[in-house]
């Protein structure tokens, strides 16, 4: 199992970071001041960590410094301010990622996903290689969640590309409604299948030539959706 390390003062968004995580299946420890956080960075064994900028002590970039001189641990830096986003990134500290608050927590999830397994092949296989899909002109990068249409990248929302993904990760079988929606949306909201539906549509606008005739993801009527190969 992933281990996580949290380092943030406000313990409201640190909390609800840590539940998220810890829905999916990471374990995870928060330090709400910058010199404890710099101290379990350097001495435990975390898979990641989410480093807020502004911190009692020690700040984040500090943090980010001493933890780079001894350890490639991919980091994700969060700050309130954008400009302090474009500071991190001139100086080159060596973050893995960047978000600015406030974020959705099922956004920071993902990019938690995405930095691990991107890390994990890193270091198994020394070569580092994205985890691509690849169907009828249709590419989606899992691991930097981009997606090219007929070559052409195109944008996808977090559940789109989710939605997407999972229908061409499962080609020619048909889900329903429901099933879709307890895979993609899961605990996050409460039973409006519509959304699906929702979904589909925008998706299709974005993959198909022609919505009424889709060519990928097909219409069952009754049953649900199907990605045709
Ligand atoms: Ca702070």
């Amino acid at each position: 199992m992933s281990k996580i390390l949290i380092i943030e003062d406000e313990e409201a968004i640190a909390d609800l970071e840590k539940d998220y995580l810890e829905l999916s299946g990471f374990e995870v420890e928060i330090a709400n001041r910058g010199d404890l956080g710099l101290q379990m960075s350097l001495e435990g064994d975390f898979n990641l960590i989410i480093l807020d900028l502004m911190l009692p002590e020690v700040d984040g970039f500090e943090i980010c410094r001493r933890v780079r001189g001894s350890q490639n641990t991919p980091i994700i830096m969060v700050s309130a301010k954008k400009d302090d986003i474009d500071k991190i990134r001139g100086l080159g500290l060596g973050a893995d990622d960047y978000m600015t608050k406030p974020f959705s927590p099922s956004e920071l999830v993902a990019r938690v996903k995405a930095h691990l397994e991107r890390y994990n092949r890193l270091t198994h296989s020394g070569v580092p290689q994205n985890d691509i899909v690849e169907i009828r002109g249709i590419k989606i990068d899992k691991t930097a969640r981009r997606v090219w249409v007929n070559g052409e990248e195109t944008t996808f929302t977090t559940k789109e590309f989710d939605l997407l993904t999972f229908l061409a990760q499962n080609p020619n079988r048909v889900f329903t409604k429901e099933e879709l929606f307890r895979e993609i949306w899961d605990m996050e909201s409460v039973g409006d299948i519509a959304t699906v539906t929702v979904h589909i549509k925008k998706i299709r606008e974005k993959i198909e030539f022609n919505t009424a005739k889709p060519q990928y993801i097909e219409t069952i009527w009754g049953v649900g959706y199907r990605f045709k190969v």
